[in-house]
């Protein structure tokens, strides 16, 4: 297999389960070295770790929380400590606190906006430093369909996700001419334990309605994430890829 990774350094958020974790096996057998976060699945977090390090790529999970700036910053001062430099920075972490706006609390609109879009600010600020010290880089921040095109019960939600994309788009333009990249993937109804919890029948009518007739896997989206993090992207900034099986077409 060819890799198209070797060597580089990544560090991707929420990496414990679901995407996140699909993208750093992919990126493990690409033969990165693969700095990761967690909130608190710490066993689960050993696990990867060592999963990962059999690949024989260097391999760390660190328990940082990526809404908190303070902590987002002290991480990448360790990650590049532990690691020489990050290469890729993946902004994965997130969650839902859905409900209608009626019932919307001050609470689960700040928790949401605060662990999908804060965070996106506070990893990306902080990987700025090791990319422009060496003219390179590329930003992937995981935003959703939902943030292109709304949905009802989750206005706190779509709007993190919209928010990541004006963010990227402009930290693309600030950041071209240093060769920083920073792109968008807005997958669709990806099949995880945020997805698990929802009823089944609903779930049955929403493959059902995808025109490739399945829910897409972490591997779907890591695949794309692969694509964006390696050269073969090279001249690709600024812009967003839904992976969605056509869901948003
Ligand atoms: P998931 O299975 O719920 O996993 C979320 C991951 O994020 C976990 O590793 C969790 O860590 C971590 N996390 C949550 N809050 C964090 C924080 N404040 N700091 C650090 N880590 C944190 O979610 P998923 O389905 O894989 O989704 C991953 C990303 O894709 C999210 O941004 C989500 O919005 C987006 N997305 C998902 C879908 C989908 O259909 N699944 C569709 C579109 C977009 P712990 O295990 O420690 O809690």
């Amino acid at each position: 297999m060819t890799q198209l990774l070797t060597g580089k350094v990544v560090l991707v958020t929420g990496a414990s389960r679901g995407i996140g974790r699909g993208i750093a096996v992919l990126f493990a057998r690409h033969g990165a070295n693969v700095a990761f976060t967690y909130l608190s699945s710490v066993e689960k977090g050993l696990e990867l770790e060592n999963e990962l390090k059999a690949f024989g790529v260097n391999a760390k999970g660190y328990r940082s929380d990526a809404a908190d700036f303070k902590a987002a910053d002290e991480l990448v001062t360790a990650v590049v400590a532990d690691f020489g430099t990050i290469d890729i920075l993946i902004n994965n972490a997130g969650i839902t606190r859905d409900t209608l706006l009626m019932r919307m609390s001050e609470q689960q609109w700040d928790e949401v906006i605060n662990a999908n879009l804060k965070s996106v600010f506070n990893l990306t600020k902080a990987v700025q430093r090791p990319m422009l010290k060496q003219r390179s880089g590329s930003i992937i921040n995981m935003s959703s369909v939902v943030g292109v095109k709304g949905n009802a019960g989750q206005a706190n939600y779509a709007a993190s996700k919209a928010g990541i994309i004006g963010f990227s788009k402009s930290v693309a333009l600030e950041l071209g001419s240093r060769n920083i990249r920073c792109n968008v993937i807005a997958p669709g109804f990806i099949e995880t334990e945020m997805t698990g919890a929802l009823d089944q029948k609903v779930v049955e009518q929403w493959r059902e309605g995808i025109p490739l007739k399945r829910g897409g896997s972490p591997e779907d989206v890591a695949n794309a994430c692969l694509f964006l993090a390696s050269d073969l992207s090279g001249y690709i900034t600024g812009q967003v890829l839904n992976v969605c099986g056509g869901m948003l077409t």
